[in-house]
């Protein structure tokens, strides 16, 4: 089948997007020919001078909100939007698959409207961490798609496409919902998880690489996570932690200086250190063979992350480490589950630092729980800990999404849902006005002590 696959803003055009190139790895290995849009990047290019901001983190909500959307980007992007339509067009494409997230829901579902009004026997899936049962509900009901993925998209998407090439009909797909070939709409069950060392290495070189902010390629070590913090949508969406060897990691870095001269990675992965075991064996390779690699990527906080061990990756080419770090009141931190004392968060860090890899930091304001003592606690540690940092992330006041702990148990943590990022708890300690003030104090302070925030639009 001749099968596009489509990336839409706003995501930090940093490098390719890594999830529609693996996707397009497998099917095209299947001998589907494929076809890659990242208007991601296209839209960024063609608006950067005068809204590149649009694309930071902390303008996510508006791409979230449906109202501050229609109003505030929709005018700026529209065109585009219409030009992907007609490029899918005049591929002649038979299938066409759009990965959808939090902040990227409204500019695909405006694409797929068009594509679905306009051109019917397209046949159109969706994948990607924002495709859940209600929203696949939705959808179909509305019969904007053919299928949705649910969890991680390779296997399905292949079975997908051989059931549309065929005339035969199938009890189920795994991991999929779609219509069957008598209109019904079937919910196939979950599926196993994928072994991701029988992936192959993604192939960027269908992207125009000038548009990116960054010289380097996305590349993954894991999917899932160790820990499960209750905020977090990483383990539930994909479900246990599973790893490539060091050897095909090290192996997928060669492949990619080979073949682009690229030799700067950044680690998409939840976690670097879900395994400290893989992570020094990795390193330990890149050392013997003497490669120049520069990478870098997320660390949960760990004393198993040793100085010898963070010594050892700073050889291998490790730039800087973003900490998940969250909170500096240890009450906070056993709300969200992370596991770990605030003793280790300080030795951490200055282990890193002290080992010369650069020190990234996200905080996350505003958990159910969170007082204002504890908000003081993590100004506190900012503050004790701010000569080993570079850049902390104040990101965005907490959001309870779904496929979290916190949305499955709202009484545990006392939270009324509100509309869009309005939740609050019942006893009004913490609302949105309150995280929005919490917010903004910790961005004036983080500018008082001097610390670089938030993540740039261009790095390396
Ligand atoms: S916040 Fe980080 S450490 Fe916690 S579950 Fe999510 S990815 Fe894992």
């Amino acid at each position: 089948m001749k099968v596009g696959l489509a990336f839409l803003p706003a995501w930090i055009p940093y490098n390719p997007p890594l999830g529609i190139t693996c996707i397009s790895a497998v099917i095209e290995r299947e001998g589907h020919e494929v076809s890659l849009f990242d208007y991601n990047a296209y839209i960024y290019d063609q608006i950067k001078d005068k809204h590149g901001e649009l694309w930071l983190m902390d303008e996510s909500p508006k791409w979230a909100e449906i109202e501050v959307f229609k109003k505030e980007i929709y005018p700026l992007i529209k065109t585009y939007l219409f030009k992907l339509v007609k490029d899918i067009l005049s591929q002649k494409l038979d299938a066409i698959g759009f990965s959808i997230y939090n902040s990227n829901s409204h500019p695909t579902m405006i694409v797929i409207q068009n594509l679905r009004r306009i051109f019917p026997e397209l046949k159109i899936f969706i994948s990607g961490a924002r495709v859940d049962e209600p929203l696949a509900t939705e959808l179909f009901k509305l019969k904007l798609v053919d299928a949705a993925i649910m969890g991680e998209g390779e296997q399905t998407t292949t079975e997908i496409l051989e059931y549309w090439s065929s005339d035969e009909e199938r009890d189920e797909i795994l991991g999929a919902v779609y219509f069957n070939k008598s209109g019904e709409v079937i919910w196939g069950k979950k599926r196993p998880l994928l072994n991701i060392k029988d992936l192959p290495i993604p192939d960027f070189s269908k992207f125009d690489l000038d548009r990116y902010t960054s010289n380097g390629f996305p590349v993954e070590f894991s999917r899932g996570c160790v820990a499960k913090c209750t905020f977090c949508s990483e383990t539930n969406y994909w479900v246990s932690f599973r790893t490539k060897s060091a050897r095909q990691i090290v192996d997928e870095f060669k492949y990619h200086y080979d073949n682009y001269g690229v030799n700067q990675f950044r680690i998409v992965d939840s976690l670097m250190n879900g395994n400290h075991r893989l992570l020094e064996d990795m390193c330990d390779i890149i050392l013997e063979e003497k490669h120049t690699f520069y990478w870098h990527g997320f660390c949960r906080i760990s004393n198993k992350l040793t100085p010898a061990l963070l010594k050892k990756m700073r050889d291998a080419g490790c730039t800087y480490i973003n900490y998940g770090i969250e909170s500096g009141s240890q009450n906070v931190l056993n709300l969200m589950k992370k596991r770990y004392k605030l003793s280790e968060i300080l030795e951490t860090v200055k282990h890193t630092k002290n080992s010369n890899i650069e020190v990234h930091a996200q905080i996350l304001i505003g958990f159910p729980g969170e007082t204002w003592f504890n908000f003081y606690e993590t100004l506190r540690m900012l503050k004790i800990l701010r000569g080993y940092f570079t850049r902390i992330y104040p990101g965005i006041p907490l959001s309870v999404t779904r496929q979290t702990y916190l949305y499955d148990n709202l009484d545990e943590y006392n939270v009324k849902l509100g509309s869009g990022e309005k939740w609050r708890t019942k006893n009004f300690s913490n609302t949105y006005t309150i995280r929005l003030i919490r917010h903004w104090i910790l961005k004036k302070y983080l500018k008082y002590i001097n610390i670089t925030q938030g993540y740039p639009l261009e790095v390396e």
